[in-house]
């Protein structure tokens, strides 16, 4: 079975691990990327998440192309760390921007076909800052904590449809996101993660597949960790 899969942000890091996954195991997987070379052997489409216009012509060509979006992964995501003493209103409504309202554009136009169809998948790409919090993180976290609720009252409204909606709240992941942290930093947090290291992305991607496969389909409204045991329950 093949399905017309979409992850945003699929272009790189945790995204592309993602997409390939699903390339692999034989979906029809479209990704979105902003700008330079999308990455061969996917339906790239240009597409910035915080333009309602953009996210509606990347739909109607993958609609062309591949159907309409059976599975949809909201990975796209972006960091402005600072501490609040320092952090502008910019620096906070940027990042609710992208990683909230953005995931709320991507999802609401992916919902009208599968309400059509009565049947769909959506996973949201959180983070364990979401669920602790992070210091200098005040922005992600809100960002990433609001995916949960907003994921679990999708899972409220439309579980009666067959459209099931979980949350992937991954630990820190070996990615440009975190290639920007100093070694001192890296070190610090590798000691708070019980299994000792950072994640590779393709770890992320295999539980993102599981909840989007049949072997799921009694499962919504969950925030699966995969955080080295970071989270720990949290
Ligand atoms: P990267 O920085 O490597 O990639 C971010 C991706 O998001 C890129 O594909 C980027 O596209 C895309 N993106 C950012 N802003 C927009 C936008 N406005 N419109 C469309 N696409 C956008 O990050 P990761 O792969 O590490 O992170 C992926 C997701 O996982 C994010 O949501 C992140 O918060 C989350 N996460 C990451 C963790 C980590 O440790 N790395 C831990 C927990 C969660 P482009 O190439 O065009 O910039």
């Amino acid at each position: 079975m093949s399905r017309s899969v979409l992850v945003t942000g699929g272009n790189r890091g945790i995204g592309l691990a993602i997409a390939r996954s699903f390339a692999e195991a034989g979906d029809k997987v479209a990704i979105t990327y902003r700008s330079g070379e999308p990455p061969a052997g996917f339906l790239a489409v240009k597409c910035d998440i915080t333009d309602s216009e953009q996210v509606e012509q990347a739909y109607k060509e993958i609609e062309e192309k591949h159907g309409p979006v059976e599975v949809l992964v909201a990975n796209a995501g972006v960091t402005r760390d600072q501490l609040l003493m320092r952090m502008s209103e910019e620096d906070f409504t940027s990042v609710l921007e992208t990683n909230l309202t953005g995931t709320f554009r991507v999802v609401k136009r992916a919902n009208r076909a599968m309400l059509r169809a009565r049947k769909g998948r959506i996973v949201l790409i959180s983070s364990v800052v979401g669920l602790m919090g992070g210091a200098g993180q005040a922005n992600y976290a809100a960002s990433k904590a609001g995916l949960v609720g907003f994921a679990r009252s999708l899972a409220r409204e439309l579980g009666s449809r067959n459209i099931t909606v979980n949350v992937v709240a991954p630990g820190f992941v070996d990615t440009d996101m975190t290639r920007v942290l100093t070694d001192e930093q890296r070190e610090n947090i590798v000691k708070q993660v019980p299994l000792a290291r950072y994640a590779q992305p393709e770890e992320v991607a295999s539980s993102v597949r599981f909840l989007a496969s049949d072997e799921a389909a009694y499962i919504t409204g969950a925030v699966i960790p995969v955080d080295g045991g970071l989270g720990m329950g949290h």
